[in-house]
Protein backbone atom coordinates (compact mmCIF):
# COMPACT_ATOMS: atom_id res chain seq x y z
CA UNK A 1 0.00 0.00 0.00
CA UNK A 2 1.21 3.34 -0.68
CA UNK A 3 0.61 6.47 1.31
CA UNK A 4 0.74 10.01 0.56
CA UNK A 5 3.51 10.97 2.64
CA UNK A 6 5.44 8.06 4.75
CA UNK A 7 6.82 4.82 3.84
CA UNK A 8 4.46 2.21 4.60
CA UNK A 9 5.21 -0.51 7.14
CA UNK A 10 2.18 -0.10 8.98
CA UNK A 11 -0.10 -2.88 8.49
CA UNK A 12 -2.69 -1.17 6.50
CA UNK A 13 -2.18 2.15 9.28
CA UNK A 14 -1.21 4.60 6.82
CA UNK A 15 0.71 7.76 7.49
CA UNK A 16 -0.04 11.35 10.04
CA UNK A 17 -2.27 12.81 7.50
CA UNK A 18 -1.95 16.62 7.02
CA UNK A 19 -5.58 18.66 6.72
CA UNK A 20 -7.86 18.02 3.80
CA UNK A 21 -9.77 20.83 1.84
CA UNK A 22 -12.40 21.00 -0.46
CA UNK A 23 -12.04 22.52 -4.36
CA UNK A 24 -14.57 25.86 -2.85
CA UNK A 25 -12.20 26.06 0.10
CA UNK A 26 -14.90 26.06 2.72
CA UNK A 27 -14.86 22.72 3.98
CA UNK A 28 -11.40 21.77 6.02
CA UNK A 29 -10.91 18.24 7.80
CA UNK A 30 -7.72 17.18 10.18
CA UNK A 31 -7.66 13.72 9.46
CA UNK A 32 -5.79 10.78 12.25
CA UNK A 33 -4.36 9.33 8.96
CA UNK A 34 -4.33 8.72 5.62
CA UNK A 35 -4.29 5.85 3.31
CA UNK A 36 -3.95 6.03 -0.34
CA UNK A 37 -5.15 2.12 -1.44
CA UNK A 38 -4.33 0.77 -4.66
CA UNK A 39 -6.17 -2.39 -4.75
CA UNK A 40 -9.26 -3.63 -3.02
CA UNK A 41 -7.32 -5.99 -0.93
CA UNK A 42 -5.11 -2.83 0.30
CA UNK A 43 -8.43 -1.10 0.90
CA UNK A 44 -9.75 -3.59 3.08
CA UNK A 45 -6.83 -4.03 5.28
CA UNK A 46 -7.16 -0.48 5.75
CA UNK A 47 -10.81 -0.45 7.00
CA UNK A 48 -9.78 -3.24 9.59
CA UNK A 49 -7.12 -1.60 10.42
CA UNK A 50 -9.47 1.58 11.31
CA UNK A 51 -11.94 -0.40 12.91
CA UNK A 52 -8.85 -2.50 14.74
CA UNK A 53 -7.43 0.88 16.55
CA UNK A 54 -11.46 2.65 16.79
CA UNK A 55 -11.22 4.97 14.40
CA UNK A 56 -14.17 5.76 11.71
CA UNK A 57 -13.24 5.57 8.27
CA UNK A 58 -14.11 8.17 5.01
CA UNK A 59 -13.18 7.92 0.99
CA UNK A 60 -12.70 11.41 -0.45
CA UNK A 61 -12.90 11.98 -4.24
CA UNK A 62 -11.37 15.01 -5.47
CA UNK A 63 -13.51 17.42 -3.05
CA UNK A 64 -15.88 18.66 -5.23
CA UNK A 65 -18.88 18.40 -2.87
CA UNK A 66 -19.42 21.71 -0.51
CA UNK A 67 -21.16 19.67 1.68
CA UNK A 68 -18.25 18.24 4.44
CA UNK A 69 -19.58 14.89 3.10
CA UNK A 70 -16.29 13.71 2.78
CA UNK A 71 -14.63 15.35 5.93
CA UNK A 72 -13.16 12.62 8.51
CA UNK A 73 -10.85 12.91 11.66
CA UNK A 74 -10.53 9.52 10.95
CA UNK A 75 -8.97 7.61 8.68
CA UNK A 76 -9.21 9.16 5.70
CA UNK A 77 -8.90 7.08 2.42
CA UNK A 78 -7.77 8.86 -0.53
CA UNK A 79 -8.53 7.91 -4.52
CA UNK A 80 -5.24 8.61 -6.32
CA UNK A 81 -3.91 4.91 -6.88
CA UNK A 82 -7.03 3.33 -6.90
CA UNK A 83 -7.57 3.94 -10.42
CA UNK A 84 -7.72 2.82 -14.00
CA UNK A 85 -10.35 0.75 -16.10
CA UNK A 86 -10.50 -3.11 -14.87
CA UNK A 87 -12.76 -4.56 -17.83
CA UNK A 88 -14.61 -2.94 -20.80
CA UNK A 89 -17.31 -5.31 -21.73
CA UNK A 90 -18.53 -4.25 -25.35
CA UNK A 91 -20.78 -7.31 -25.96
CA UNK A 92 -22.50 -6.24 -22.55
CA UNK A 93 -22.56 -2.65 -22.76
CA UNK A 94 -20.56 -2.32 -19.53
CA UNK A 95 -17.35 -1.06 -18.19
CA UNK A 96 -15.92 -1.54 -14.93
CA UNK A 97 -13.30 0.71 -12.87
CA UNK A 98 -11.81 1.28 -9.91
CA UNK A 99 -13.61 3.57 -7.26
CA UNK A 100 -10.99 6.39 -7.66
CA UNK A 101 -10.81 6.85 -11.88
CA UNK A 102 -11.64 10.55 -12.63
CA UNK A 103 -14.69 10.65 -14.60
CA UNK A 104 -12.60 12.59 -17.79
CA UNK A 105 -10.37 9.57 -17.46
CA UNK A 106 -13.78 6.89 -17.62
CA UNK A 107 -15.12 9.48 -20.77
CA UNK A 108 -11.45 9.17 -22.72
CA UNK A 109 -11.09 5.30 -21.99
CA UNK A 110 -14.50 4.89 -23.13
CA UNK A 111 -14.00 6.84 -26.31
CA UNK A 112 -11.29 5.17 -27.29
CA UNK A 113 -13.25 2.09 -27.33
CA UNK A 114 -16.03 3.66 -29.43
CA UNK A 115 -18.23 3.69 -25.95
CA UNK A 116 -20.18 6.53 -23.90
CA UNK A 117 -21.84 6.86 -21.03
CA UNK A 118 -25.82 7.98 -21.90
CA UNK A 119 -25.86 10.95 -19.85
CA UNK A 120 -23.29 13.11 -17.14
CA UNK A 121 -23.29 16.28 -15.31
CA UNK A 122 -21.41 19.75 -16.05
CA UNK A 123 -18.01 18.79 -15.55
CA UNK A 124 -15.56 15.53 -15.18
CA UNK A 125 -12.83 16.58 -12.69
CA UNK A 126 -14.79 14.20 -10.10
CA UNK A 127 -13.66 10.49 -9.75
CA UNK A 128 -16.33 8.05 -9.88
CA UNK A 129 -17.31 6.58 -6.71
CA UNK A 130 -17.56 10.45 -5.45
CA UNK A 131 -20.00 11.65 -8.13
CA UNK A 132 -22.48 8.83 -7.70
CA UNK A 133 -22.58 8.41 -4.03
CA UNK A 134 -24.13 12.23 -3.78
CA UNK A 135 -25.97 12.12 -7.12
CA UNK A 136 -24.34 13.92 -9.29
CA UNK A 137 -26.50 14.32 -12.44
CA UNK A 138 -26.69 16.38 -15.77
CA UNK A 139 -29.84 17.18 -17.98
CA UNK A 140 -31.89 15.27 -19.15
CA UNK A 141 -35.79 14.12 -20.60
CA UNK A 142 -34.88 10.40 -20.42
CA UNK A 143 -31.59 9.49 -19.00
CA UNK A 144 -31.14 9.92 -15.49
CA UNK A 145 -28.11 10.57 -13.18
CA UNK A 146 -24.91 8.96 -13.24
CA UNK A 147 -25.67 6.87 -10.51
CA UNK A 148 -28.44 5.38 -12.21
CA UNK A 149 -26.47 4.51 -14.80
CA UNK A 150 -24.60 1.95 -12.40
CA UNK A 151 -25.56 -1.90 -13.16
CA UNK A 152 -22.75 -3.42 -10.34
CA UNK A 153 -20.34 -2.19 -7.43
CA UNK A 154 -18.21 -3.73 -4.99
CA UNK A 155 -18.27 -2.52 -1.45
CA UNK A 156 -15.64 -2.86 1.15
CA UNK A 157 -17.93 -2.85 4.49
CA UNK A 158 -17.64 -2.19 8.12
CA UNK A 159 -15.77 -5.32 8.66
CA UNK A 160 -13.65 -5.19 6.01
CA UNK A 161 -14.93 -8.09 3.89
CA UNK A 162 -16.09 -7.08 -0.02
CA UNK A 163 -19.56 -7.33 -1.37
CA UNK A 164 -20.64 -7.83 -4.43
CA UNK A 165 -23.71 -5.82 -5.61
CA UNK A 166 -25.77 -5.66 -8.78
CA UNK A 167 -29.68 -6.01 -9.73
CA UNK A 168 -29.20 -9.95 -9.19
CA UNK A 169 -26.65 -9.76 -6.13
CA UNK A 170 -27.25 -8.25 -2.93
CA UNK A 171 -29.99 -6.36 -4.46
CA UNK A 172 -30.87 -4.27 -1.35
CA UNK A 173 -27.74 -3.34 -0.80
CA UNK A 174 -27.21 -2.71 -4.67
CA UNK A 175 -30.38 -0.15 -4.62
CA UNK A 176 -28.80 1.87 -1.82
CA UNK A 177 -25.38 1.71 -2.10
CA UNK A 178 -25.58 3.10 -6.10
CA UNK A 179 -26.33 6.65 -3.92
CA UNK A 180 -24.74 6.07 -0.63
CA UNK A 181 -23.14 9.13 0.48
CA UNK A 182 -20.54 6.85 1.78
CA UNK A 183 -22.50 5.91 4.61
CA UNK A 184 -22.58 1.80 3.78
CA UNK A 185 -18.54 1.12 3.23
CA UNK A 186 -16.17 2.33 0.89
CA UNK A 187 -16.96 1.34 -3.32
CA UNK A 188 -13.61 -0.49 -4.66
CA UNK A 189 -14.86 -0.63 -8.06
CA UNK A 190 -17.91 0.28 -10.45
CA UNK A 191 -19.72 -0.79 -13.08
CA UNK A 192 -21.57 1.68 -15.24
CA UNK A 193 -23.98 0.41 -18.38
CA UNK A 194 -22.63 2.37 -21.17
CA UNK A 195 -23.74 2.49 -25.22
CA UNK A 196 -21.84 2.77 -28.38
CA UNK A 197 -20.23 6.60 -28.85
CA UNK A 198 -23.16 8.93 -30.65
CA UNK A 199 -23.01 12.63 -31.44
CA UNK A 200 -24.86 15.35 -29.82
CA UNK A 201 -25.85 19.18 -31.40
CA UNK A 202 -25.82 21.42 -28.84
CA UNK A 203 -27.83 24.76 -29.73
CA UNK A 204 -27.10 27.29 -27.49
CA UNK A 205 -29.21 30.66 -27.70
CA UNK A 206 -29.92 33.40 -25.50
CA UNK A 207 -34.07 33.65 -24.50
CA UNK A 208 -35.93 35.81 -22.42
CA UNK A 209 -36.95 34.88 -18.89
CA UNK A 210 -40.45 35.07 -19.53
CA UNK A 211 -40.27 33.30 -22.99
CA UNK A 212 -38.12 30.57 -21.52
CA UNK A 213 -40.43 29.71 -18.45
CA UNK A 214 -43.92 29.88 -20.21
CA UNK A 215 -42.67 27.35 -22.62
CA UNK A 216 -40.68 25.58 -20.06
CA UNK A 217 -42.59 22.34 -20.51
CA UNK A 218 -42.64 21.86 -24.62
CA UNK A 219 -38.88 22.93 -24.22
CA UNK A 220 -38.08 20.19 -21.88
CA UNK A 221 -40.21 17.94 -24.03
CA UNK A 222 -38.69 18.90 -27.38
CA UNK A 223 -35.15 18.11 -26.37
CA UNK A 224 -33.31 15.04 -25.04
CA UNK A 225 -31.17 17.99 -22.84
CA UNK A 226 -32.62 21.14 -22.07
CA UNK A 227 -30.97 23.21 -19.46
CA UNK A 228 -31.08 27.09 -19.16
CA UNK A 229 -29.07 29.59 -17.12
CA UNK A 230 -31.07 32.68 -15.93
CA UNK A 231 -28.72 36.08 -15.35
CA UNK A 232 -30.36 37.31 -11.72
CA UNK A 233 -30.66 41.13 -11.78
CA UNK A 234 -31.95 40.46 -15.46
CA UNK A 235 -34.62 38.95 -17.58
CA UNK A 236 -32.11 37.04 -19.75
CA UNK A 237 -31.51 33.62 -20.12
CA UNK A 238 -28.46 31.22 -21.81
CA UNK A 239 -30.30 28.55 -23.27
CA UNK A 240 -28.62 24.78 -23.88
CA UNK A 241 -30.44 22.59 -26.21
CA UNK A 242 -28.41 18.99 -26.66
CA UNK A 243 -29.92 16.04 -28.98
CA UNK A 244 -28.40 13.28 -30.82
CA UNK A 245 -27.37 13.55 -34.29
CA UNK A 246 -26.51 11.95 -37.04
CA UNK A 247 -23.36 14.00 -37.88
CA UNK A 248 -21.61 14.27 -39.01
CA UNK A 249 -19.03 15.85 -36.33
CA UNK A 250 -18.75 20.36 -36.01
CA UNK A 251 -16.75 20.88 -33.02
CA UNK A 252 -16.42 24.87 -32.05
CA UNK A 253 -13.89 26.37 -33.97
CA UNK A 254 -10.68 26.09 -31.67
CA UNK A 255 -10.79 29.70 -31.93
CA UNK A 256 -14.70 30.54 -31.18
CA UNK A 257 -14.28 27.67 -28.67
CA UNK A 258 -12.01 29.00 -26.89
CA UNK A 259 -13.26 32.46 -26.81
CA UNK A 260 -16.95 30.86 -25.33
CA UNK A 261 -15.54 28.23 -22.84
CA UNK A 262 -12.08 29.95 -21.77
CA UNK A 263 -12.35 33.62 -22.38
CA UNK A 264 -16.10 34.74 -21.87
CA UNK A 265 -16.88 31.84 -19.20
CA UNK A 266 -13.20 31.69 -17.24
CA UNK A 267 -11.33 34.62 -17.74
CA UNK A 268 -13.22 37.31 -18.26
CA UNK A 269 -15.94 35.86 -15.79
CA UNK A 270 -13.28 35.36 -12.92
CA UNK A 271 -12.39 39.70 -13.89
CA UNK A 272 -16.24 40.19 -13.65
CA UNK A 273 -16.93 38.11 -10.31
CA UNK A 274 -13.75 40.06 -8.93
CA UNK A 275 -15.04 43.47 -9.79
CA UNK A 276 -18.28 42.46 -8.34
CA UNK A 277 -17.01 41.11 -4.69
CA UNK A 278 -14.68 44.72 -4.29
CA UNK A 279 -17.59 46.47 -5.59
CA UNK A 280 -20.87 44.61 -5.59
CA UNK A 281 -23.22 47.54 -6.64
CA UNK A 282 -21.65 47.09 -9.69
CA UNK A 283 -23.59 43.77 -10.39
CA UNK A 284 -26.50 44.28 -11.43
CA UNK A 285 -24.46 46.29 -14.31
CA UNK A 286 -22.62 43.41 -15.24
CA UNK A 287 -24.81 41.17 -15.08
CA UNK A 288 -26.40 42.74 -17.86
CA UNK A 289 -24.01 43.31 -19.90
CA UNK A 290 -22.33 39.62 -19.59
CA UNK A 291 -25.88 37.91 -19.73
CA UNK A 292 -25.52 39.15 -23.63
CA UNK A 293 -21.98 38.55 -24.19
CA UNK A 294 -22.57 34.97 -25.19
CA UNK A 295 -23.97 34.54 -28.59
CA UNK A 296 -26.27 31.88 -29.95
CA UNK A 297 -24.00 28.61 -31.53
CA UNK A 298 -24.42 25.46 -32.75
CA UNK A 299 -22.01 22.60 -32.24
CA UNK A 300 -21.95 18.90 -32.96
CA UNK A 301 -19.60 16.88 -30.94
CA UNK A 302 -19.07 13.44 -28.89
CA UNK A 303 -21.38 13.51 -25.71
CA UNK A 304 -18.83 14.39 -23.02
CA UNK A 305 -17.21 17.20 -25.28
CA UNK A 306 -20.77 18.30 -25.06
CA UNK A 307 -22.04 17.81 -21.81
CA UNK A 308 -19.03 19.46 -19.79
CA UNK A 309 -16.80 22.47 -19.88
CA UNK A 310 -13.94 23.43 -17.91
CA UNK A 311 -14.98 26.03 -14.27
CA UNK A 312 -11.92 27.48 -13.20
CA UNK A 313 -13.69 30.19 -11.08
CA UNK A 314 -14.17 29.26 -7.90
CA UNK A 315 -17.83 29.05 -5.94
CA UNK A 316 -20.02 28.00 -3.37
CA UNK A 317 -23.85 26.02 -4.47
CA UNK A 318 -26.97 25.44 -3.70
CA UNK A 319 -28.90 22.95 -5.07
CA UNK A 320 -32.63 21.59 -4.90
CA UNK A 321 -34.76 19.22 -6.45
CA UNK A 322 -38.14 20.44 -7.10
CA UNK A 323 -41.67 18.78 -8.39
CA UNK A 324 -41.49 19.46 -12.00
CA UNK A 325 -44.52 20.94 -12.08
CA UNK A 326 -43.34 23.41 -8.77
CA UNK A 327 -40.50 24.67 -11.13
CA UNK A 328 -41.54 27.73 -12.69
CA UNK A 329 -43.98 29.39 -9.93
CA UNK A 330 -40.69 28.62 -7.67
CA UNK A 331 -38.40 30.03 -10.50
CA UNK A 332 -40.37 33.49 -10.16
CA UNK A 333 -40.32 33.53 -6.61
CA UNK A 334 -36.63 33.55 -7.07
CA UNK A 335 -36.18 36.38 -9.26
CA UNK A 336 -39.35 38.16 -7.33
CA UNK A 337 -36.52 37.79 -4.30
CA UNK A 338 -33.98 39.02 -5.71
CA UNK A 339 -35.71 41.94 -7.38
CA UNK A 340 -37.01 43.25 -4.04
CA UNK A 341 -34.11 42.21 -1.89
CA UNK A 342 -30.18 44.06 -1.78
CA UNK A 343 -28.70 40.86 -2.87
CA UNK A 344 -26.45 40.97 -5.64
CA UNK A 345 -25.66 37.82 -7.54
CA UNK A 346 -22.43 37.66 -10.15
CA UNK A 347 -23.59 34.62 -10.63
CA UNK A 348 -25.91 32.84 -12.88
CA UNK A 349 -28.82 30.10 -11.63
CA UNK A 350 -28.96 26.91 -13.72
CA UNK A 351 -31.78 25.01 -14.24
CA UNK A 352 -31.70 21.26 -15.19
CA UNK A 353 -34.21 18.50 -15.18
CA UNK A 354 -34.19 14.81 -14.50
CA UNK A 355 -36.55 11.64 -14.91
CA UNK A 356 -38.23 9.98 -12.12
CA UNK A 357 -35.48 7.42 -11.04
CA UNK A 358 -35.78 4.19 -8.80
CA UNK A 359 -32.86 4.94 -6.53
CA UNK A 360 -33.84 5.64 -2.06
CA UNK A 361 -31.57 8.28 -1.93
CA UNK A 362 -31.85 9.76 -5.34
CA UNK A 363 -32.57 13.62 -5.82
CA UNK A 364 -35.49 12.59 -8.35
CA UNK A 365 -36.51 8.84 -6.72
CA UNK A 366 -40.04 8.40 -7.91
CA UNK A 367 -40.60 11.66 -9.04
CA UNK A 368 -39.51 13.95 -12.53
CA UNK A 369 -37.34 16.69 -11.23
CA UNK A 370 -36.27 20.29 -11.88
CA UNK A 371 -32.85 21.22 -10.37
CA UNK A 372 -32.38 24.63 -9.62
CA UNK A 373 -29.06 25.77 -8.54
CA UNK A 374 -27.99 29.02 -7.26
CA UNK A 375 -23.99 29.93 -6.84
CA UNK A 376 -22.19 32.61 -5.42
CA UNK A 377 -18.57 33.85 -6.04
CA UNK A 378 -16.18 32.37 -3.71
CA UNK A 379 -15.30 35.26 -0.58
CA UNK A 380 -18.78 36.50 -0.97
CA UNK A 381 -21.43 36.48 1.87
CA UNK A 382 -23.73 33.58 0.20
CA UNK A 383 -25.98 32.65 3.64
CA UNK A 384 -28.45 35.23 3.50
CA UNK A 385 -29.32 34.45 -0.35
CA UNK A 386 -29.13 30.70 -0.11
CA UNK A 387 -31.23 30.70 3.38
CA UNK A 388 -33.81 33.08 1.08
CA UNK A 389 -33.85 30.82 -1.44
CA UNK A 390 -33.66 27.60 0.37
CA UNK A 391 -37.31 28.99 2.15
CA UNK A 392 -38.95 29.12 -1.41
CA UNK A 393 -37.30 25.81 -2.44
CA UNK A 394 -38.69 23.97 0.73
CA UNK A 395 -41.85 25.50 0.54
CA UNK A 396 -41.93 23.68 -3.27
CA UNK A 397 -41.06 19.93 -1.62
CA UNK A 398 -37.55 20.31 -2.80
CA UNK A 399 -34.57 18.09 -2.01
CA UNK A 400 -31.20 19.22 -1.79
CA UNK A 401 -28.40 17.82 -3.60
CA UNK A 402 -26.07 15.84 -0.59
CA UNK A 403 -22.99 17.59 -2.11
CA UNK A 404 -24.14 21.14 -2.18
CA UNK A 405 -24.35 23.22 0.50
CA UNK A 406 -28.03 23.06 2.37
CA UNK A 407 -29.19 23.29 6.14
CA UNK A 408 -31.98 20.06 5.95
CA UNK A 409 -31.46 17.34 8.66
CA UNK A 410 -32.54 13.74 8.75
CA UNK A 411 -36.22 14.69 10.18
CA UNK A 412 -37.03 16.77 6.92
CA UNK A 413 -35.20 14.58 4.65
CA UNK A 414 -37.08 11.12 6.23
CA UNK A 415 -40.32 13.33 4.67
CA UNK A 416 -38.98 14.53 1.56
CA UNK A 417 -37.94 10.94 0.75
CA UNK A 418 -40.90 7.81 1.23
CA UNK A 419 -37.85 5.56 0.39
CA UNK A 420 -35.83 7.09 3.57
CA UNK A 421 -36.10 4.42 5.57
CA UNK A 422 -35.21 1.05 3.58
CA UNK A 423 -32.14 3.20 2.96
CA UNK A 424 -31.09 3.71 6.91
CA UNK A 425 -32.36 0.30 7.29
CA UNK A 426 -29.90 -0.94 4.97
CA UNK A 427 -26.96 1.33 6.71
CA UNK A 428 -28.28 -0.04 10.24
CA UNK A 429 -27.40 -3.63 9.19
CA UNK A 430 -23.91 -2.65 7.27
CA UNK A 431 -22.84 -0.64 9.42
CA UNK A 432 -24.28 -0.94 12.99
CA UNK A 433 -21.21 0.99 14.94
CA UNK A 434 -20.92 3.97 12.00
CA UNK A 435 -17.41 3.26 10.78
CA UNK A 436 -18.50 5.09 8.15
CA UNK A 437 -19.89 7.48 10.26
CA UNK A 438 -19.05 11.62 10.72
CA UNK A 439 -20.98 14.73 11.35
CA UNK A 440 -22.81 15.74 7.89
CA UNK A 441 -24.57 11.88 7.68
CA UNK A 442 -25.32 12.23 11.67
CA UNK A 443 -27.29 15.53 10.77
CA UNK A 444 -28.77 13.92 7.64
CA UNK A 445 -29.36 10.55 8.44
CA UNK A 446 -29.73 10.31 12.43
CA UNK A 447 -27.46 9.18 14.69
C1 LIG B 1 -17.16 22.97 -10.29
C2 LIG B 1 -18.19 21.95 -9.86
C3 LIG B 1 -19.11 21.49 -10.79
C4 LIG B 1 -20.07 20.53 -10.40
N1 LIG B 1 -20.99 20.12 -11.33
C5 LIG B 1 -21.98 19.29 -10.94
C6 LIG B 1 -22.99 18.87 -11.87
O1 LIG B 1 -22.98 19.25 -13.04
N2 LIG B 1 -23.99 18.07 -11.40
C7 LIG B 1 -24.04 17.64 -10.10
O2 LIG B 1 -24.98 16.95 -9.73
N3 LIG B 1 -23.07 17.98 -9.22
C8 LIG B 1 -22.05 18.78 -9.61
N4 LIG B 1 -21.08 19.13 -8.70
C9 LIG B 1 -21.06 18.45 -7.40
C10 LIG B 1 -20.14 17.21 -7.42
O3 LIG B 1 -20.31 16.45 -8.59
C11 LIG B 1 -20.43 16.29 -6.23
O4 LIG B 1 -20.34 17.00 -5.03
C12 LIG B 1 -19.52 15.04 -6.21
O5 LIG B 1 -19.88 14.26 -5.08
C13 LIG B 1 -18.05 15.36 -6.11
O6 LIG B 1 -17.29 14.20 -6.35
P1 LIG B 1 -15.84 14.03 -5.69
O7 LIG B 1 -15.10 12.95 -6.42
O8 LIG B 1 -15.18 15.33 -5.58
O9 LIG B 1 -16.25 13.46 -4.25
P2 LIG B 1 -16.10 14.15 -2.80
O10 LIG B 1 -16.78 15.45 -2.82
O11 LIG B 1 -14.68 14.09 -2.37
O12 LIG B 1 -16.96 13.11 -1.93
C14 LIG B 1 -18.36 13.06 -2.09
C15 LIG B 1 -18.95 11.91 -1.27
O13 LIG B 1 -18.58 10.68 -1.87
C16 LIG B 1 -18.04 9.82 -0.89
N5 LIG B 1 -17.06 8.94 -1.52
C17 LIG B 1 -15.99 9.28 -2.25
N6 LIG B 1 -15.34 8.18 -2.65
C18 LIG B 1 -16.02 7.12 -2.15
C19 LIG B 1 -15.85 5.71 -2.20
N7 LIG B 1 -14.82 5.16 -2.85
N8 LIG B 1 -16.74 4.92 -1.56
C20 LIG B 1 -17.78 5.46 -0.88
N9 LIG B 1 -17.99 6.78 -0.80
C21 LIG B 1 -17.12 7.61 -1.43
C22 LIG B 1 -17.42 10.77 0.12
O14 LIG B 1 -17.22 10.14 1.38
C23 LIG B 1 -18.47 11.85 0.17
O15 LIG B 1 -19.53 11.44 0.99
C24 LIG B 1 -20.10 20.04 -9.06
C25 LIG B 1 -19.16 20.51 -8.13
C26 LIG B 1 -18.20 21.45 -8.52
C27 LIG B 1 -17.21 21.94 -7.51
Amino acid sequence: MAVSNAVDGSGGRGSTAAPWRNWAGNVTARPARTVTPASTEELAAAVRAAAADGLTVKAAGTGHSFTPAAATDGLLVRPERLTGVRAVDRAAGTVTVAAGTPLKRLNETLSAHGLSLTNMGDIMEQTVSGAVSTGTHGTGRDSASLAAQISGLQLVTADGSVLTCSAEENPDVFAAARLGLGALGVISELTFAVEPEFLLTAREEPMPFDEVTGRFDELVAENEHFEFYWFPHTGNCNTKRNNRSQGPAAPPGRISGWVEDELLSNGVFQVACAVGRALPAAIPGIARISSRALSARTYTDIPYKVFTSPRRVRFVEMEYALPRAAAVAALGELKALVERSDFKISFPVEVRTAPADDLPLSTASGRDTVYVAVHMYRGTPHEAYFAAAERIMTAHGGRPHWGKLHTRDAAYLAAAYPRFGEFTAVRDRLDPDRRFGNAYLRRVLGD
